[in-house]
């Protein structure tokens, strides 16, 4: 790429994520730096974290990680699963068939609990699941399946488990902040969510809440599979900043800036409630505009579909390389394709964090709806555009 990149970052960006930043919180990161070990920079780590304890809705801290949301979903196994351990993997898209092999990587036995890419699973799949195996020490799953669009039944997957003892890990990164997650009523363990997806802020950091089982959970597993508590996977450097106001490491200070101004879209606007429904209308605006247009949804209920991303079925005859170079090229507007065997099978819109909004909506139905009609397949745009309105 040559040095005129600027050009072609798209006008907007509605990925499965990232997908564009608040501008609000791209002016918030191009601030001066602070010193990490100062009375105001602690306490602007204070209030982001305030904040983050009421997105999760969890009385206790919530880490602020720098790295990649990967990161949190890497510790969360490094820190709860030692040798031995019966983990039960939900894999309903690709973040969670993928997570199989981190469980493994630590020792975990894991039983696999699949369905197809285009539902989610089913709490019975779950009972199923804990009653074949009650020697199951771990369960993991994604809340939000970005890959495929469609979402997980956390709360009642999370109650299940803590009812019967098993720990939970949650990857609810493009989850938080554009559906409901309540950390504390509904006993989750372990739960990693990102910067870059709902929150509207960029990609570089892990938001990671922790149960106080989790906690104990993490330093018996240092002692028994003998962990390195120094490693940066480690939760327990964390203590400093949850007993002593003490960051363990240098924060990403700029990642800081921009996440406090996330936080504080979401607060201005009326809390965690506000967002969610925010998401919830975006999301039920593309889905009635897909539909009104002719096209269909790729998941098989409104009920197993994603707040924070839609995922739509490629028309038949048409190239989905060709339809998003249109989008790009011709309307500075990015989407999605389809990831591994949804290649070319499906395209995805997010609508996450800033561009969870009517606007950008009715903007990305209307640039889709024009890229098909150069492609000789015309939709009815009027009538996508009147349903996302009433939707
Ligand atoms: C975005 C995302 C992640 C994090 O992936 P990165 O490549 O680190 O951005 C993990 N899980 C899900 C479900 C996601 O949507």
């Amino acid at each position: 790429m040559t040095s005129d990149f600027h050009a072609r970052i798209p006008d907007l960006m509605m990925a499965s994520g990232p997908c564009s930043a608040y501008p609000r919180v791209l002016s918030a990161m191009g601030r001066q730096m602070m010193h990490h070990r100062t009375e105001d920079f602690v306490e602007l780590m204070l209030s982001v974290d305030a904040d983050l304890s009421r997105l999760f809705r969890t009385r206790n801290r919530v880490l602020p990680v720098e790295g990649e949301s990967i990161l949190g979903l890497e510790m969360a196994a490094y820190n709860l699963v030692e040798p031995g351990d019966v983990c039960i993997n939900l894999a309903s898209g690709y973040y969670g068939a993928g997570y199989a092999r981190v469980l493994r990587g630590y020792g975990g036995e894991v039983v696999d609990v699949s369905v197809p890419y285009d539902t989610s699973v089913s709490i019975d799949q779950v009972r199923g699941a804990l009653d074949r195996h009650p020697e199951a020490k771990v369960l993991a799953f994604v809340h939000s399946e970005t890959p495929s669009a469609s979402e997980n039944p956390m709360g009642d997957i999370c109650r299940e488990c803590r009812d019967r003892g098993v720990l939970t890990i949650v990857d609810s990164v493009s989850g938080v902040g554009g559906s409901d997650v309540r950390f504390d009523d509904w006993g989750v363990d372990v739960c990693v969510t990102g910067t870059q997806k709902c929150l509207g802020s960029t990609p570089g950091m892990s938001l990671v809440a922790l149960s106080d089982r989790a906690w104990e959970r993490t330093r018996a597993v240092a002692v028994d599979a003998g962990r390195y508590e120094r490693s940066y996977l480690s939760f327990l450097p964390w203590r400093r900043w949850v007993d002593e106001d003490y960051v363990p490491y240098t924060p990403p200070i700029s990642s800081i800036y921009g996440l406090k101004a996330a936080l504080d879209i979401i607060m201005d606007e009326g809390g965690v409630d506000a967002s969610i429904a925010r998401h919830e209308a975006a999301a039920k605006a593309t889905r009635a505009g897909i539909r009104a247009m002719g096209l269909e949804l790729w998941v098989d209920e409104d009920a197993h579909m994603a707040n924070s991303v839609t995922a739509v079925t490629v028309p038949d005859g048409i190239d989905d390389r060709r339809l998003r170079g249109i989008m790009d090229d011709e309307y500075g507007l990015h989407i999605s394709g389809g990831l591994g065997d949804e290649a070319g099978r499906l395209i995805r819109i997010g609508h996450m964090g800033y561009t969870a909004s009517r606007q950008k909506v009715v903007t990305a139905l209307g640039v889709l709806a024009s890229a098909l009609a150069e492609l000789g397949r015309p939709v009815d745009v009027a009538a996508g555009l009147e349903a996302a309105a009433g939707a």
